[in-house]
C-alpha cells in the first residue's frame, strides 16, 4: 500500500514534490526519511514551490526550523505557514532530553496547528509519529536515480490494520470479503499504472476503501439466502444479520458504511466508500473530484462476485440479478449509469500504458 515513484534527476524530484504539494491540506505533517544527500531538502523545495512559496528554501540544518508564509490564492485571509524542520543534529545530550529540545523549538505546537503544514527532515529522530502524517521515504538508487515512497496516514482515514475489526463488527460474509479483495486488486493495478506516470495517489486510502466498501452489504441483500454463503452460519450469526437488516432497513449499504466511518472521524474513507453506490455517478458526478474516488467506483464495477469481468458483463449481470426496472424513469437512470461508467473508464485509461482488458 505504498506508492513508489522513480525520479531520475533533481528536477524530477522537485516536480514530483510540487504535484504532491497540491494534495496537501492545512494541518498536514510530511515526514521525510532518507540518508544524507538522499534528496529530502530537494523534495521540501518542491513542496514549498507547490504551495506557492516564492522564497528559496534553504536547509535549516543549523536553525532546526524555518518558517515560510503559504501564498495560496484561496487563503488570502489569515497567514498560514509552512514549517520546514531538519532534525539531523537533534540528539539527546546530558543536559537536555530529545523531547525538551523539540519542545524548545515549538515543534509540538506547529505539528498540532490545524492551519500549518509541517515538513520534517530526519523524521526518524522523532520518538513517535504525530496523529496525522504522510511518510515520504527517499532511497538513492543508482547515480541520480531515486525511489520515493509516499504513504498517507491522515487521521481522517481509517488505517488498514483495522479492516479485520470492521469485518468482525459487521460480520461481513466471506464471499463479500473476497469481492472486496478483488476490487482492491483491480484498483491497485490501475494505481500502479498511474504511479509510473508520476501521478500522486493515496493508495492507503484507495486500498482501505476497496476493502471496506461492502462491509455493511448484509444490510441490504435482497434476501438472506443460506445458499449464497460459503461458511456455515451459526444461529447467533444469522440472528445478528437479521437484526442489522431490521435496524438499517431501507438504507443503502454504502450510506450505512459512510455514517459509521464518518462518525468515527474517518471522513476521507467514508466519502470514497459512499460514492461507490452505482447511481452517484449520474446524480452527483461533481463529487468525484479525486482519482481515488473514481478508481474505487470503477474497480467495483469490474468485479462480479469474485471474478474480474468487463463493464458490459458486470452491468448485464446486475440487470439480471435485479430483474425488471420499476418504471421507465429507473430504466433510464441505469442506462445513464452504464453509459457514464464507460465514459469514466475511457477517462481513467486515457493516458495509461495499460488498457481495461489488461486488468487481471
Ligand atoms: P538531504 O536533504 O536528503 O540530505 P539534499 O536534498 O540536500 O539531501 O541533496 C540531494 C543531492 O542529491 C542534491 O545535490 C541533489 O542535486 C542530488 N540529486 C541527484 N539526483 C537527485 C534526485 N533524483 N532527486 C533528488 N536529489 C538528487
Ligand atoms: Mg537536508
Amino acid at each position: 500500500m505504498v506508492a513508489e515513484y522513480l525520479t531520475t534527476s533533481t528536477e524530477e524530484t522537485i516536480e514530483l514534490a510540487e504535484r504532491f504539494a497540491k494534495t496537501l491540506r492545512l494541518g498536514d505533517n510530511v515526514l521525510l526519511y532518507g540518508d544524507l544527500g538522499a534528496g529530502k531538502t530537494q523534495f521540501a523545495k518542491g513542496v514549498a514551490k507547490g504551495l506557492g512559496i516564492k522564497e528559496t528554501i534553504k536547509s535549516p540544518t543549523f536553525a532546526y526550523v524555518n518558517q515560510y508564509s503559504i501564498n495560496l490564492r484561496s487563503q488570502i485571509s489569515d497567514p498560514k505557514y509552512l514549517y520546514h524542520y531538519d532534525l539531523y543534529r537533534l540528539e539527546a545530550s546530558p543536559e537536555t532530553s530529545m523531547s525538551s529540545h523539540l519542545m524548545s523549538l515549538g515543534f509540538q505546537e506547529t505539528i498540532e496547528d490545524p492551519s500549518a503544514i509541517n515538513v520534517v527532515e530526519w523524521a526518524d529522530r522523532l520518538d513517535g509519529k504525530p496523529h496525522s502524517y504522510i511518510d515520504v521515504a527517499i532511497e538513492p538508487y543508482k547515480g541520480d536515480k531515486r525511489a520515493i515512497k509516499i504513504s498517507y496516514h491522515r487521521d481522517t482515514q481509517l488505517d488498514a490494520s483495522l479492516i479485520p475489526d470492521y469485518y468482525a463488527e459487521w460480520q461481513t460474509p466471506l464471499h463479500v470479503r473476497d469481492h472486496c479483495k478483488q476490487v482492491a486488486t483491480v484498483a491497485m493495478q490501475i494505481a500502479e499504472a498511474y504511479f509510473k506516470q508520476g501521478v500522486i495517489i493515496d493508495c492507503h486510502l484507495l486500498y482501505t476503501a476497496c476493502m471496506l466498501h461492502d462491509m455493511c452489504r448484509v444490510c441490504d441483500f435482497r434476501e438472506l439466502d443460506r445458499d449464497r454463503f460459503d461458511e456455515s452460519i451459526a444461529k447467533e450469526e444469522w440472528d445478528r444479520w437479521e437484526k442489522l437488516r431490521e435496524a438499517y432497513s431501507d438504507q443503502h449499504h454504502a450510506d450505512i458504511a459512510f455514517d459509521q466511518l464518518k462518525e468515527r472521524g474517518y471522513s476521507d474513507t467514508a466519502e470514497v466508500i459512499r460514492l461507490h453506490k452505482s447511481t452517484t455517478i449520474v446524480k452527483e458526478w461533481d463529487s468525484f473530484d479525486t482519482l481515488e474516488k473514481k478508481i474505487v467506483y470503477y474497480a467495483d464495477k469490474r468485479v462480479k462476485h469474485r471474478e474480474i469481468v468487463d463493464l458490459k458483463e458486470r452491468f448485464r449481470d446486475g440487470q439480471e440479478r435485479y430483474g425488471e426496472y420499476d418504471d421507465e424513469k429507473q430504466k433510464r437512470l441505469y442506462e445513464a449509469v452504464e453509459e457514464k461508467t464507460h465514459r469514466l473508464e475511457k477517462e481513467l485509461f486515457k493516458d495509461l500504458d495499460i488498457a481495461p482488458e489488461d486488468i487481471v
